[in-house]
């Protein structure tokens, strides 16, 4: 059975090592020169600078277990120091002892600090329960919902916080400053409340990690496991059901498939989909 897999980020490459040992001939069309996606890193001095896909948490399992596998090096990132500069002066700093920064922290922020602290312990303990369930969703509104989410993903980050009784001061300082840190985005401008949790997993106790030569490795080297015919800066323009079968146009040609998998956000792909339907 031919397999075409279409974008070599993590959802891509990650599906195609999981396959690896299905007698599937697997493609994989990436548009860029390079595979990763949003993983990505730009080397600085000799060493990857994440600019996509920071770091990975504990509660991750899948990339957890595959590290592990796969003897891939990872590195802790250390959280004993970070501060909030407010273009004159740092707000406050965190210390090396864990104990002198949580009373740092609390005296800043009170026991507003573990409210909010439950709140993301609460968010983990779904993810990782999650896991467990081994349960197939077909949308991210299904995935939310089997995460008893559903809430917190309708409403805004801002109003969650406020809903949950988090001050105005631990938001500024705290909560919306941790998702521009990992999303380059403000929580406050339409962020949803699960989304913003999940930045904020950063600042829960177990550690989190990124892989030494860079997270974009795992994908490369999640797809020379998988032995897969990999086709760089090919981008796909469409796919058309044929039958029971799948040609897919790209811009090296067109080729006819069995299964066809769309790893990418289907806003950013621009691929026509001919005698298919959308949903
Ligand atoms: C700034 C930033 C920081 C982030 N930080 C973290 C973090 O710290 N931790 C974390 O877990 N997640 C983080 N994320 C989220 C994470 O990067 C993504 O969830 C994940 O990388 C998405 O992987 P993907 O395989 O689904 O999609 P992508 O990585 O987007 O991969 C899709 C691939 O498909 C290719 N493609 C698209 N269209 C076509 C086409 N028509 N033909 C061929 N190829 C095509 C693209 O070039 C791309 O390589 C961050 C995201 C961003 C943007």
């Amino acid at each position: 059975m031919k397999l075409a897999i279409i974008g070599s980020g993590i959802g891509g490459s990650s599906l195609a090592y999981f396959l690896k040992d299905s007698n599937m001939e697997i493609t994989v069309y990436e548009s860029r020169e390079i595979v990763g996606g949003r993983m990505r890193h730009v080397d600085f001095k000799g060493r990857p600078v994440e600019i996509g896909a920071g770091f990975f948490h504990t509660a991750n399992r899948n990339i957890m277990q595959l590290t592990e596998k796969l003897g891939i090096e990872k590195v802790e990132l250390s959280s004993d120091n970070f501060g909030l500069w407010d273009g004159n002066k740092m707000l406050y700093q965190t210390n090396n002892s864990d104990l002198i920064t949580t009373l740092k922290l609390l005296i800043r922020f009170g026991f507003n600090l573990i409210k909010m602290q439950s709140i993301v312990k609460l968010v983990k303990s779904n993810i990782k329960q999650f896991y467990e369930k081994d349960e197939v969703f077909h949308s991210v509104p299904e995935m939310i919902k089997m995460m008893s989410f559903d809430q917190i993903y309708q409403e805004s980050f801002d109003s969650n916080l406020s809903n949950f009784g988090v001050k105005e001061k631990i938001k500024t300082e705290l909560a919306l400053p941790a998702t521009k840190y990992i999303y380059h985005q403000c929580g406050n401008r339409g962020m949803n409340g699960f989304a913003g949790y999940v930045s904020l997993i950063a600042s829960d106790d177990e550690p989190i990690y990124y892989i030494k030569k860079g997270n974009r490795t795992l994908c490369e080297i999640l797809l020379r496991e998988a032995r897969v015919t990999l086709s760089l800066k090919d981008k796909v323009t469409s796919i058309k059901k044929e039958g029971d079968r799948y040609s897919i146009t790209s811009e090296n040609g067109t080729i006819l498939y069995d299964k066809v998998v769309i790893a990418t956000p289907m806003e950013i792909a621009k691929i026509e989909l001919i005698n298919i339907d959308k949903k």
